[in-house]
């Protein structure tokens, strides 16, 4: 597949996004993850969406429902308002303030990969909800707060799995599990 992001910011984010395509004649959705025939992409002359028409289709439902109103304009607004790094550094904001931990970190410290470092999967944000693959900031130890070098970002996923538990009990869940399962 050759293709070039044009707005790679809300394609990483799950949202979509125009994608410039040659000779491709399957392509993978950003939300749903399936390979899909090129005709299963909203189109524009050269450039197909990043989300299959039925994901785009989803996403604009969900848009409405939570009260979003006009497609588009209104919902880039809201991607570049809140679905970024400033939005996860605003939240742990609130959540330093709230459970009265330390926090020094600023926008450039929270760094979103492709894909969750503990479970592997695509991290893209929910539209108004939290989904299993929306980036969250983990603090590394719990204790230390929202410093420099004790946050990374994982699936909300895996940072609900992991909580804040230690790797003493991680382990205790683990082996009792083996011992059942
Ligand atoms: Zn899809």
């Amino acid at each position: 597949m050759h293709q070039t992001l044009i707005t790679s910011s809300s394609s990483r984010l799950g949202l979509g996004s125009w994608i410039v395509t040659s000779h491709a004649h399957m392509k993978k959705c950003n939300r749903c993850l399936t390979e899909k025939e090129d005709s299963c992409f909203p189109k524009d002359k050269e450039r197909l969406y990043s989300l299959c028409k039925d994901c785009k289709n989803a996403a604009k439902r969900e848009w409405y429902s939570n009260g979003g109103n006009k497609w588009e304009s209104s919902y880039k607004k809201y991607v570049k308002d809140f679905k970024t790094e400033k939005y996860l550094l605003k939240k742990a904001q609130v959540r330093a303030k709230n459970k009265n931990i330390p926090i020094d970190i600023t926008v450039d410290d929270i760094i979103i990969p492709e894909c969750c470092p503990i479970l592997g999967i695509k991290l893209f944000s929910g539209i108004n909800i939290a989904c299993d693959n929306s980036p969250t900031i983990d603090r590394i130890k719990p204790e230390l707060g929202y410093v420099k070098g004790n946050i990374q970002v994982l699936s909300y996923r895996a940072n609900m799995l992991k909580s804040n538990a230690t790797i003493e009990e991680l382990e205790k869940v683990l082996e009792h599990l083996k011992k059942i399962v």
